[in-house]
């Protein structure tokens, strides 16, 4: 069983934002702002290329309810999800992070220059 299924069923302890039967949103443990708080499906799909779009929907919904459970729906925030290899993606469980509660910064994104893709 992968991490975020272990954290699902309380094998791990976290720290819980928000939860239904469906998605979970706990504290990252690692925080990189403020606020860093990871939302994941209790499905377990590997990444974001395998959830269906109706499911997707629905954790977008509880996505927009933890940012307000938070209190950074009006200041502002991002949601990332590392997706693969070249995305970062370190757990094999799909999630999102939610940051903010701060100005976050907008910096160098990747190894390669953009002009060189196309
Ligand atoms: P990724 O790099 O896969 O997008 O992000 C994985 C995230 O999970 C990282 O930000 C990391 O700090 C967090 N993380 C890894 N293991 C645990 C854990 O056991 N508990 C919590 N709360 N967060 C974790
Ligand atoms: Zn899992």
């Amino acid at each position: 069983m992968c991490i975020f299924c272990k954290i699902i069923n309380k094998e791990i302890p976290s720290n819980t934002v928000a939860e239904n039967e469906e998605f979970y949103a706990f504290h990252d443990i690692n925080p990189k702002a403020p606020v860093h708080v990871l939302v994941i499906p209790k499905t377990h799909y590997n990444s974001f290329n395998d959830i269906p779009g109706e499911m997707m929907g629905k954790m977008g919904t509880f996505m927009q309810e933890v940012a307000k459970t938070l209190g950074i729906d009006q200041s502002g925030y991002r949601i990332i999800s590392n997706i693969g290899e070249n995305g970062g993606q370190e757990v094999g469980h799909l999630h999102f992070h939610v940051v903010g509660g701060a100005k976050l910064h907008w910096g160098h994104f990747a190894d390669a220059d953009p002009k060189d893709f196309f």
